[in-house]
């Protein structure tokens, strides 16, 4: 009864909404927890590196060479210099050869790894050959068309999927609408992504004198679900008959791997020396939670009564097992998460976590106040 009452709402836009939203204030949370579990000494242990397209999908072309051969390559080496010199390092690659992986399946193999680090790794193009240079992109709304389009043209890759439209939810590559959803997006990894991003472009502008065409944002769909911070790397414009050239060399293709390896390494010195402190004093102390259902029997997470929420969290308090969904030190955004979930599930109600118990919400409510 419940079941099918659940299946009806997912079957509306609404249900596709609500899911987005709760995701999102999901994925906020996540890292948080992650963030204080780590707190001690965190050290960045592994690192994603994801060569775009792949398979029958080339992604751009030059007049020689395929973006899909290119970012291997570059991926490669890059995988290369790491495993070289740092050791406590591992390297993980979401693909060794010329294979389609889908673009949900890359961000999903670094999920599934607790990766520290997702860098995905492409090459440009422009109607207009005489445009070149690099640019490194992190998650989020494009805020000029610029950066809309190569998100667009990026995106596309997903129509060589089967069943794409499901898989995506619904998500249109070449529907303005569809980006809309990037707005509400709530990184909390977004300023480790910029800090890299700005060491790649340094690096690509002072090391390797590429043209540095800055760190930018927009909506990439392989970037959308990663739970750690994450770049997108355009590393140059194959429509450009000289850059074509250098990124098709070994020797181009060094450099650019070199440069991100240094990058990587700077940011690891960096994180790896602020960690103690910067986790223990960013981290809220109260997190807000929508608790959608309560049982004296443990129940299966993937079960179908949690289908429309993703990260479903168990809490066990006394005899009883909890499940919330969100994760947030905002109280208003709760709210605002809350009464999406009482379309689908009445009862939902607003919960507050302290030191990983749930405490009453007026005290929450005072402390924030405080
Ligand atoms: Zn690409």
């Amino acid at each position: 009864m419940c079941q099918s009452k659940i299946i009806d709402f997912f079957h509306q836009k609404q249900g596709i909404f609500l899911f987005l939203i709760i995701f999102m204030i999901c994925f906020s949370g996540t890292y948080k927890l992650s963030g204080q579990m780590a707190n001690e000494s965190y050290k960045i242990r592994k690192i994603v590196i994801d060569a775009g397209h792949g398979g029958r999908d080339p992604g751009t072309s030059g007049k020689k060479v395929k973006e899909k051969d290119v970012a291997l390559a570059i991926a490669l080496k890059l995988g290369k210099y790491i495993e070289e010199n740092l050791e406590d390092v591992e390297v993980i690659y979401t693909r060794k050869t010329d294979v389609l992986i889908d673009l949900y399946k890359r961000g999903d193999i670094a999920n599934k790894a607790h990766a520290d680090l997702f860098i995905s790794i492409h090459a440009n193009s422009f109607p207009n050959p005489r445009i070149s240079g690099t640019e490194t992109y992190v998650m989020g709304l494009h805020t000029n068309d610029e950066n809309f389009e190569v998100a667009k043209t990026e995106n596309a890759v997903i129509t060589f999927e089967e069943d794409y439209t499901t898989k995506y939810e619904g998500f249109d590559p070449n529907s303005t609408e569809s980006y809309i959803i990037f707005s509400l997006l709530q990184n909390s990894s977004l300023e480790q992504s910029l800090d890299f991003a700005g060491l790649v472009q340094n690096q690509f502008k002072n090391r390797v004198n590429r043209i540095d065409r800055g760190v930018r944002q927009a909506g990439f769909i392989v970037l959308w679900k990663t739970t750690m911070p994450s770049v997108l790397i355009e590393t140059g414009y194959l429509s450009n008959t000289r850059e074509e050239v250098f990124l098709a060399s070994e020797t181009g293709q060094d450099y650019i791997a070199s440069a991100i390896f240094r990058a990587f390494r700077d940011y690891k010195i960096n994180i790896e020396s602020k960690s103690n402190f910067s986790h223990m004093i960013t981290e809220p102390s109260i997190l807000f939670k929508v608790q959608i259902s309560s049982s004296r029997k443990q129940l299966d997470l993937n079960s179908n009564l949690f289908k429309n929420y993703t990260q479903v969290q168990e809490f066990q308090v006394g005899k009883l097992y909890k499940y919330a969904v969100g994760s947030t030190d905002s109280y208003e955004e709760i709210v605002r998460l809350q009464s999406e979930v009482r379309k689908d599930i009445k009862g939902a109600f607003v919960i507050a976590i302290k030191d990983n118990e749930i405490i009453p919400l007026s005290e929450a409510l005072n402390e924030i106040n405080k």
